[in-house]
């Protein structure tokens, strides 16, 4: 079964000016594990879908389920719970706290999880362990590179061990080789570990190393593509027919 299915969904804001379909009929089918680019040009949407697809907000119309729930129907407080179970949330500002080191960053999001502290601590060590960052479990913010903190925000959005990592351009601060990190890091938690990853981004180099490319115009899927399949090996070749005999020399 997938884990989301959008149906027709729409939303609309109603402005001082009249009313704005952000998204405008969306059909979608996002399946568990995969790792999806959302990309489009400024305005087309892609905030407002992913803070649907995050429980934060509801269609206006149109079917939004999740894991076979519908979500449109749900209260705030129902939707509230399914966020801190199912969802973690990566931003382009990464949000860390400069006087905590990078373990406690992440810890500090597993206080409302985990009781004692030093399964704490052993969680958040576990946690960086999953973004490549054992290493620098002792060092601040200040002490990172741009790439290393995002990954650490990373780390943090895992500690509910959520089902979905939802980022909205989480690479829009990171020059691009930090910002490679950054997308190799997301593609493992979607390969090795089955963690749905949809990442919301303008820049070519981290939407081609995504599984799935979905681009939105004017609130409107314009495609949806799956990358070039690398091309096909070589067939078999077939055992080769006995050579002739050489006519014998003169
Ligand atoms: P993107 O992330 O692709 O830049 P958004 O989803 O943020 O696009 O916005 C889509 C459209 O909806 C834009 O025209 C934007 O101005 C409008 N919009 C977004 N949020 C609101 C809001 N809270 N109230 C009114 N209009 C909004
Ligand atoms: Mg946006």
């Amino acid at each position: 079964m997938s884990l989301y299915q959008l149906t027709e969904a729409r939303r609309v804001y109603r402005t001082g000016a009249g009313e704005l379909a952000a998204l405008n009929g969306i059909d979608l089918t996002i399946g568990a594990g995969e790792f999806i680019a959302v990309e489009g040009p400024s305005g087309s949407g892609k905030s407002t879908l992913l803070q649907l697809l995050g429980a934060l907000d509801r269609p206006t119309s149109g079917s939004l389920t999740f894991d076979g729930r519908e979500l449109s129907g749900l209260s705030d407080l129902e939707l509230t719970r399914l966020r801190s179970n199912d969802i973690g949330f990566v931003f382009q500002s990464f949000n860390l706290i400069p006087t905590l080191t990078a373990a406690e960053n992440v810890e500090a999001a597993t206080v409302p999880l985990v009781r004692d502290r030093a399964a704490r601590q052993a969680r958040a060590a576990d946690l960086l362990d999953r973004v490549g960052l054992k290493s620098r479990a002792d060092h601040l913010p200040s002490r990172l590179s741009g790439g290393e903190q995002q990954r650490v925000a990373i780390a943090r959005a895992l500690a509910n061990e959520p089902r979905v990592i939802l980022a909205d351009e989480p690479t829009g601060n990171l020059d691009s080789t930090t910002a490679d990190e950054v997308v190799t890091t997301l593609r493992l938690l979607s390969e090795e570990q089955g963690v749905t990853v949809i990442v919301v981004t303008h820049a070519e180099e981290v939407a081609s190393k995504a599984a799935r490319r979905v681009r939105l115009r004017d609130g409107r899927v314009v495609s949806d593509e799956l990358p070039v399949p690398p091309p096909k090996p070589p067939a078999p070749r077939s055992p080769r027919a006995p050579r002739k005999p050489r006519a014998p020399r003169p």
